[in-house]
């Protein structure tokens, strides 16, 4: 396993950690503020959502990279299925799209994909996963053409319902063999499956080129709010190392991306106070 005691060249910050991935949350930092703030503290890399870039893709890729950086990723895809996705195909097509072009223009390798909810109407999650397997094949050639992979997230079950009808490691693996195509790879997020005591067999399953990337948070034994309370790595019951263990263990050499959503609690404080405590606990608990 890799020693981060004092290295943080590995050290990925997700923009959705200073709030920038809901609207009227955070504290409204530039990306090239945020840019400065990372460099300044030696992080390796930086994932934006698309909402923070507009259409300065090009320009905010070059700034990350002339800081000394890379861009880790973009978050994200549209929800593919569910209540909350785009009405119809065509607008899937077009916003998926969109994001993969933008992933193309920040210089960003991997696009994030969170499929979205049970499919209105069917009650199952197995036809909502076909449904999702139709999009992604769809959006392939696209992406592949444009040197950008798409990375299935599967979300915590109590998503299932409107946000992710994928929720397992397990599901997302057999979604890439279905598919079998290389730009389709997996993101495993410590809040999703912390739980799961099966991550390493279906990991091993996957194989390390199919592992996009590693994102750290923590599980809140008291959560209030399973969207927006997610905890400071070393403040809940996750098993961070032993997750980390897991994923290097099956040949995962890419970034640790601190990815907290924290409504109450860290977007209501200093960014800098929460940059500080991201590489502190980075080095000490992760
Ligand atoms: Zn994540």
């Amino acid at each position: 396993m890799r020693d981060f005691s004092r290295d943080r060249s590995m050290l990925a910050l997700n923009t959705a950690t200073l709030g920038h991935n809901v609207d009227g949350h955070g504290a409204g930092w530039s990306p090239e503020r945020v840019i400065d703030a990372c460099a300044e503290r030696d992080f390796g890399a930086i994932t934006f959502w698309r909402r923070e870039i507009g259409d300065r893709a090009d320009a905010i890729g070059r700034a990350v990279r002339s800081a000394g950086m890379e861009v880790s990723g973009l978050c994200r895809s549209p929800f593919l299925t569910g209540p909350l996705a785009p009405r119809t195909a065509r607008a899937v097509r077009d916003d998926f799209e969109a994001a993969i072009d933008m992933a193309a223009a920040l210089g960003a390798p991997v696009l994030t994909i969170v499929v979205g909810g049970v499919v209105e109407g069917s009650r199952s999650i197995g036809e909502s996963l076909l449904r999702v397997a139709d999009h992604l094949a769809e959006a392939l050639p696209y992406a592949r053409k444009a040197g950008v992979a798409l990375a299935l997230e599967p979300l915590n079950p109590v998503y299932a319902g409107d946000r992710s009808c994928l929720v397992t490691v397990r599901d997302a693996v057999d979604l890439c063999e279905r598919i079998g195509a290389p730009e389709l790879q997996i993101a495993v997020d410590v809040y999703h499956v912390w739980w799961d005591l099966s991550l390493e067999r279906e990991l091993a399953r996957a194989g390390a080129g199919r592992i996009a990337g590693f994102h750290l948070c923590d599980w809140l034994a008291r959560t209030t709010d399973v969207l927006l309370d997610r905890g400071m790595m070393g403040d809940g019951v996750a098993d961070l190392k032993g997750l980390r263990a897991i994923v290097e263990g099956v040949g995962y050499a890419g970034y640790c991306e601190v990815e907290i959503f924290s409504a109450a609690d860290w977007w209501r404080r200093d960014p800098e106070e929460v940059l500080d405590t991201v590489v502190e606990r980075f080095h000490g608990v992760c």
